[in-house]
């Protein structure tokens, strides 16, 4: 017999996005439940590199733009947080490194070194020389310049676990959620295997699953675009820590590399970038004969002769743009009695509740259900770090 839950907010969709968004609402003083398919995390959320972006990567054409602007101020939101002073108590969460960096191997910085100068990036970007250095660039054979960012790294899967500690009883499992629909196209409710959810407000975080739920609804609005990438993983005992983004000739970093710690005390190199982007349509083993040269070309003196390697094919899942270029800020669209939405970033997720928050207010949904009782319901896992999964 199917039993009913009568809640404020259903979210769909357990990554950073409903996650976060769900502790706000918590907090906020709203009932939520969250309803999880798989592991929470486990889509695109623990594949990503965990930067907190403030922006300087888009800013790598030379100028400042919606992109950086919009991001500009997340690296501080999520370091309040971390702080245990922020919108969430995230204290204890692991952080990978306090910054991220921005190298040059050669000489093509100088274009961008007086904007890098400039009072619009004072403060987000600084060179560093000498002892100041990360240790991977303390080699003789360096010849580069390296810039110091204002933007952290975390561990996502921490991150993952502390959110959905925060999420306390408001987390269900359930393979194959199926959206009901009324007679005048709203949602009705969430139907899970012996449970429906009856909700005031519907929100779909689902990440590249979104599509799906739209289409069981029977919705054609908002449009979903992906981009996919082939991330490179390179996994040995002694890679020293590097998260950085490496310029090449366009405004795209050619490397984006974050260093990630294995469960057998190893350490993983995770390489995005022009080189996963372009890699899309490559076989694993021709990229990694690419990412074996490119590391060889820009840090000869790491010795990478007894790693490990593989790839990874994966999907960005974002609102359709035209041209299929990279949406500027977290996405929140109403629809009847729901709110779509993609943060676009695992950085912008609290631009994205902030976003869903003025939305209910401008709906006039404030908390009024008390939370549901799930004690006895299935409870979704924590996705397992990638870099243990990927090679096991
Ligand atoms: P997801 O993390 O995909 O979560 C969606 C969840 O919904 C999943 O858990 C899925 O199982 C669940 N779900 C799907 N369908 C259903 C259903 N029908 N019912 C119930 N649940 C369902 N951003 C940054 O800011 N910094 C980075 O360094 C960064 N690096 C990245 C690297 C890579 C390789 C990729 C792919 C992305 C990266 N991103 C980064 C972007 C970032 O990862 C995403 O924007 C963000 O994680 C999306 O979060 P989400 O919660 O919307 O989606």
């Amino acid at each position: 017999m199917s039993t009913t839950l009568d809640t404020d907010i259903c979210i769909i969709g357990g990554g950073i996005a409903g996650l976060w968004l769900n502790a706000r609402l918590r907090k906020a003083g709203y009932s939520t439940l969250l309803v999880e398919r798989g592991a929470l995390g486990g889509g695109q959320s623990v594949k990503s590199q965990g930067i907190i972006h403030g922006g300087i990567k888009y800013a790598l054409g030379g100028k400042l733009n919606a992109a950086t602007e919009a991001i500009a101020d997340m690296p501080s939101r999520w370091r309040d947080c971390l702080a245990g002073t922020g919108e969430l108590d995230l204290s204890g969460v692991r952080v990978l490194s306090q910054h991220h960096y921005l190298w040059s191997p050669g000489s093509l910085i100088s274009n961008l070194a007086g904007f890098f100068a400039s009072k619009a990036l004072r403060g987000r970007v600084d060179q560093l020389k000498g002892k100041a250095l990360p240790t991977v660039f303390n080699d003789p054979g360096f010849k580069g310049k390296v810039y110091q960012l204002g933007e952290l790294v975390l561990d996502v899967p921490d991150v993952i676990r502390r959110l959905a500690e925060l999420a306390g009883d408001s987390l269900l499992s359930d393979n194959n959620p199926h959206i009901l629909r009324d007679d005048n196209g709203d949602i009705a409710g969430v139907q899970l295997a012996n449970t429906r959810i009856q909700a005031r407000r519907y929100v779909l975080t689902a990440g590249e699953g979104t599509e799906a739920l739209l289409q069981d609804w029977g919705v054609k609005e908002p449009a979903m675009q992906r981009r996919p990438l082939q991330m490179v993983l390179v996994k040995g005992t002694d890679l020293p820590p590097l998260y950085a983004h490496c310029l090449g000739a366009s405004p795209k970093p050619r490397l984006t590399v974050t260093t990630h710690p294995c469960e057998d005390g190893q350490w993983c190199w995770y390489l995005g970038g022009e080189l996963a982007e372009q890699g899309v349509n490559q076989a694993p083993d021709q990229l990694i004969e690419q990412a074996r040269r490119e590391l060889g070309e820009l840090l000869p003196w790491i010795d990478l002769s007894e790693c490990q390697w593989t790839t990874l094919p994966v999907n960005r899942a974002e609102p359709a743009q035209s041209g299929l270029v990279r949406p500027d800020n977290a996405y929140v669209q109403p629809v009847r009695n729901a709110l779509i939405s993609w943060p676009t970033k695992l950085a912008l997720a609290p631009n994205l509740s902030d976003l869903m928050i003025q939305e209910l207010q401008r709906q006039q949904v404030a908390p009024a259900l008390s939370q549901a009782t799930t004690a006895d319901l299935p409870r979704p896992r924590v996705a397992e770090p990638l870099w243990d999964v990927c090679f096991r």
